[in-house]
């Protein structure tokens, strides 16, 4: 008897490794041999493919597989850039690929070559098996996500938008994973994101000889910015989709979690309960709040000179909803008159979320683990998302990965020993093929 070995598509970990092996890091990205790489696979199972570019080594690769036309298309897109490991100290080499300990190992793993090589593999399947979706699938395999996307999804937003023609909904980064709390497995889709609003707060004060005493300058004057900032979180906003989460969460879990979940929607009590709900206050405080960390300073030239000028830069992050105007208010709240604040960059995103692919996805994840709780999630980062939103498309985070309950991946997401469990590969891209075999036929 002979047996034919099986194929790249049906086998999405060795898909992955291939991904991890093209070093990818952005800046500079050279995302093209690996786009290459991709391009061949989707060729090779007769898929045209057409690769849009800025920059000739940074391209973006558009396929379409085919269906029969009784669904809007529907777009599934992941990036292949990946975030620098300089001065990291990793277990295994971040590109060699590893496997080890029932995870394969490398920069990508998870954010989020894991998702494309998931996304891929399940396209490939289908085409493989001649099934036609509801809907055309179109996937695009993007560069530049980790600097801004202006290589990548800014780029075909804004000069390719008419190969998007017709698309309401998309699957992108980062949903369906397992998040335990509680002894019950949840797993979150992200529905929607925060926006980017990065501000500029620059104080002035006199400056001249660094010899002479100097008091309440610039320097000094930084410093109180600064601490007022560190002191609280910005006033507490409860979204819709934030509310529902919450009150899933509570349904499913025993007291005192339950009461510190409906505390949470609760703006009086939300802060409160942050406290009360041990490690998943990281990951919830910042679907609560507008959030700016000062991230950089910049002032003084010379040891001996005291600045007259010195600034510090906002890592800015908003609640959908919310323009830039509301962001400075609050800080002006906090910071009184004085200080002057810029806008540096915003990147306007959706508002409140379409829901109307919710249930199909958590359905999948629920016919995929009999224990799931699919919850919508606000993701507290930018994707891809936010320039896909532009143009009327609603992106669910959809990488579904079942986790070990002692696993926080969240952690290793732009660290060392980024890792993803070799199940995990395998179940996302079974869920992925599931839910574009169910698009549209409900
Ligand atoms: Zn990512």
């Amino acid at each position: 008897m002979s047996t034919t070995p099986p194929t790249i598509q049906d086998r999405p970990a060795d898909l992955l490794g291939d991904l991890i092996r093209f070093d990818t890091t952005n800046p500079p990205g050279h995302e093209a041999a690996c786009i290459a790489y991709v391009r061949g696979l989707l060729e090779a199972a007769g898929l045209d493919c057409v690769l849009l570019a800025r920059t000739p080594e940074r391209p973006n690769l558009l396929t379409r597989l085919r269906g029969a036309g009784a669904a809007p298309p529907l777009l599934v897109y992941g990036h292949v850039d990946v975030v620098p490991t300089e001065g990291q100290r990793w277990s295994h080499p971040p590109f060699a690929g590893d496997v080890a300990d029932g995870f394969l190992w490398g920069r990508g793993a998870l954010d989020m070559k894991g998702g494309v090589a998931m996304m891929l593999a399940a396209v490939l399947q289908l085409q493989a098996a001649g099934v036609r979706p509801a809907g055309d699938v179109v996937l695009a395999v993007l560069s530049d996500e980790e600097a801004g996307g202006n290589e990548g999804a800014k780029f075909l937003v804004e000069e390719h938008a008419g190969r998007f023609a017709g698309i309401r909904y998309a699957l992108g980064e980062f949903g369906g994973f397992t998040l335990s709390v509680g002894g019950r497995r949840f797993y979150p889709i992200q529905v929607s994101e925060k926006q980017l609003c990065t501000l500029r707060i620059t104080v002035r004060g006199a400056g001249g000889h660094g010899a002479f005493r100097t008091q309440g300058g610039a320097m000094a004057r930084i410093a109180r910015v600064l601490l007022a900032l560190d002191e609280a979180p910005l006033p507490v906003h409860v979204l819709p989709s934030v509310r529902r989460m919450c009150e899933t969460m509570a349904a499913a879990v025993d007291e005192p979690l339950a009461g510190a979940l409906r505390a949470l929607v609760e703006p009086a009590t939300t802060d409160r309960a942050l406290a009360q709900i041990g490690p998943l206050a990281a990951l919830f405080d910042p679907m609560f709040h507008h959030v700016a960390n000062a991230t950089m300073v910049r002032g003084g030239v010379k040891i001996n000179v005291i600045p007259s000028e010195v600034a510090i830069d906002l890592d800015g992050r908003l609640l959908p909803g919310f323009g830039p105007d509301d962001l400075v208010a609050e800080l002006r709240a906090r910071l009184g008159p004085e200080p002057e604040i810029d806008l540096v960059r915003y990147d306007q995103g959706a508002g409140e979320p379409d829901m109307g692919l919710f249930d199909l996805l958590g359905g999948v994840l629920r016919a995929a683990d009999r224990g799931a709780i699919p919850i919508p999630f606000l993701l507290p980062a930018v994707t891809d998302g936010r320039f896909f939103s532009r143009l009327g498309i609603q992106t669910y985070g959809f990488t579904p990965m079942q986790l070990p309950a002692g696993f926080n991946f969240l952690q290793t997401i732009h660290a060392a020993d980024e890792r993803i469990p070799l199940d995990a590969v395998e179940f996302g891209t079974r869920a992925i093929r599931a839910a574009l075999e169910a698009y549209g036929r409900a």
